[in-house]
């Protein structure tokens, strides 16, 4: 379900906009709900009804039903405030709900604004505030601001952000696969530079929860809805006081308090000077107290502490904020969500993300040779083993894996297949058929297009990469050759979709280790060996560099990378190590 709400003080006009706006969607055939919060303490049913009865005698949840409509009330009984998760998740699904009020809770939100009512804009202080709609024009906001009346403006900025309507993300241009003319052979990094320069974002955006996103890039920056910690805290079990009250002395004696702190659980209370109070670790700093000292260091006799001196002043106490203040940048736009970051964000009070959409990465085998893996025991046949790799790495790296299948070396079927692709996928990754010989049947194809550009990159392993767009659909023709289809796409595949799917461009993880082994490298392409740690942590290759030693692929942890210019390698020679987990390969 997706949620937004309408927030802004009294009379700023949120009801006659959430009506209109709730007309909108209605009209548009959504099923929308609604959930209103109010501050007075709102009776629902006059005393005395049946149902007011029932409740007043203690029942937990009434039920008032007719033929028109059905109403629960829920009694409020030792919670305070209802939470909006909770209300949300009582709701029947439905396309969109609408939030009147709440105007703390995480969700995004426009503020109603009536100049005429006099009141200060809770925007840009409320973070969550994506917009302002408002009956007068308004200085610069950094916020989009809309017409109170533009019911239509502001519907479709709710569709945008919420998602449901995906942000339009612009097409690629073209050409964007051109390389400068003249280049025989294209140096890796030149590779890399063009795919960079030409590469944005294709994905739309949707807002999820926070809970849901690892794995998922950031589509706007991200603010801490409060600061953390939000209140000044202990650090350790202890003892806290004010450190300008201790006495002087060598062994310090201070009488307690009665009660204590814990976490959850303050004291309401003020330590006077001079005092100190039992606290345990979280919890707030009663008034009166800035230090806390250790209960380690603590000898307790009855109601008086003792302790050596030279605690400093302000030990073991966390300041309010001191690690993120409210308001302040807690993740930017284009940042991949992993556990802490999920743990960064809940702890920030950000419920719900504002996400981009997942890269859908489209995965075709093409070749007459291929079957499935163990259907048949002809040795002509080869399974085909670059369909799950690819697939499964894509998985890997947070995108929607899209299994497209497998096509013989016909044009026909090819043709369909690429039709049917680029309704699927928003990136198309082929493996065999892209060289420019007879039965290269995927760069055949490519070439009607006229978007189709031959890379022939200075790499070893690999063959041509073939780069083009199918109706608009950017994809990725890789060399038949499973250890070549895996070092291509590590190598430019990997921070090409994560550009394509709204994240920073990548460069892997890499570090010099002592090679163990010999070799003489030529000059003019960079090469990539199967690689992984001896007992010494030197770097020790695969026993062959034969293309077709899949095996070697599987036995490896990471890639050896050598430079493109002529190399002699003897064991201890510095050489660069590439983890596959640093490619996001586990
Ligand atoms: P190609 O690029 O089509 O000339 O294929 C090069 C080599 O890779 C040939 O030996 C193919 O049989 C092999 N090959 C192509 N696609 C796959 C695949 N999906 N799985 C395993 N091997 C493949
Ligand atoms: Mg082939």
């Amino acid at each position: 379900m997706k949620i937004f709400g309408i927030t802004g003080w009294k009379n700023s006009g949120k009801t006659g906009l959430m009506e209109r706006l709730v007309a909108h969607f209605a009209a548009k055939g959504l099923r929308v709900s609604t959930l209103k919060h109010t501050h007075h303490s709102v009776d629902l049913e006059r005393p005395g009804t049946d149902t007011h009865r029932h409740r007043e005698a203690g029942a937990q949840e009434v039920v008032l039903a007719s033929s028109a409509r059905v109403s629960i009330l829920h009694e409020l009984r030792e919670t305070d405030e209802p939470r909006l998760t909770d209300l949300i998740a009582r709701l029947t699904p439905c396309d969109l709900v609408l939030v009147e009020g709440f105007k703390s809770a995480p969700h995004p939100k426009i503020e109603a604004h009536r100049a005429s009512a006099g009141e200060a804009l809770l925007a840009p202080k409320n973070h969550t505030i994506r917009a302002v709609a408002s009956d007068t024009p308004l200085p610069a906001l950094g916020l989009p601001v809309f017409d109170l009346d533009d019911t239509d403006a502001i519907a479709a900025f709710i569709e945008v952000a919420t998602g449901m309507t995906p942000r339009s993300a612009p097409k690629l241009a073209n050409d964007c696969f051109a390389l400068p003319p003249g280049v025989n052979w294209t140096p890796v990094d030149e590779a890399l530079e063009t795919l960079e320069s030409r590469l944005s974002p294709i994905t739309g955006t949707e807002m999820i929860p926070v809970a849901d996103a690892r794995d998922r890039i950031l589509a706007s920056d991200h603010m801490a809805a409060r600061a953390n910690p939000p209140g000044a805290n202990a650090a350790v079990d202890g003892y806290g006081f004010a450190y300008a009250g201790l006495p002087d002395g060598d062994n310090i004696k201070v009488p307690l308090v009665d009660g204590r702190a814990a976490a959850g659980t303050p004291f309401s209370g003020t330590v006077p000077m001079g005092h100190a109070i039992r606290i345990l670790t979280g919890a707030l700093l009663p008034d009166g107290v800035d230090t806390v000292v250790m209960q380690e260091d603590v000898q307790v006799d009855g109601s008086i502490i003792s302790f050596p001196a030279g605690v400093k002043p302000g030990a073991n106490a966390r300041a309010a904020g001191e690690d993120v203040a409210a308001g302040k940048l807690a993740l930017p736009a284009g940042h991949k969500m992993r556990a802490p970051d999920v743990a960064l964000l809940s702890a920030l009070g950000i419920a719900d993300a504002e996400v981009h959409a997942r890269l859908r990465v489209g995965v075709l085998s093409t070749g007459d040779e291929l079957a499935e893996p163990g259907t048949t025991l002809d040795v002509a046949r080869t399974y085909d083993a670059n369909r799950p790799m690819l697939l499964s790495l894509a998985e890997n790296w947070g995108y929607l894996p899209v299994d497209l299948g497998h096509v013989a070396d016909d044009r026909d079927k090819l043709r369909q297949a690429f039709d049917d692709a680029a309704t699927k996928a928003d990136v198309i990754l082929t493996s065999g058929g892209a060289s420019a010989g007879d039965e290269d049947h995927v760069s055949a194809l490519l070439e009607q297009t006229g978007s189709l550009h031959h890379w022939r990159i200075a790499i070893k392993p690999g063959r041509p990469l073939a780069l083009a767009q199918w109706n608009g659909t950017p994809v990725f023709g890789l060399p038949g050759n499973p250890v070549a289809a895996l070092i291509t796409t590590l190598i430019f595949a990997r921070p090409a979709f994560s550009k394509l799917a709204g994240g920073p461009w990548l460069t892997p993880q890499a570090f010099d280790l002592p090679a163990a082994f010999s070799k003489s490298k030529k000059a003019g392409r960079r090469e990539y060996l199967r690689a992984r740690l001896n007992k010494d942590g030197h770097a020790e290759v695969f026993k062959s560099e034969g293309s077709g030693r899949i095996s070697g692929l599987s036995w490896a942890t990471g890639l050896v990378e050598l430079p493109d210019e002529a190399l002699k390698i003897t064991p201890g020679t510095p050489v660069r190590f590439l983890p596959y987990t640093g490619f996001g390969l586990t």
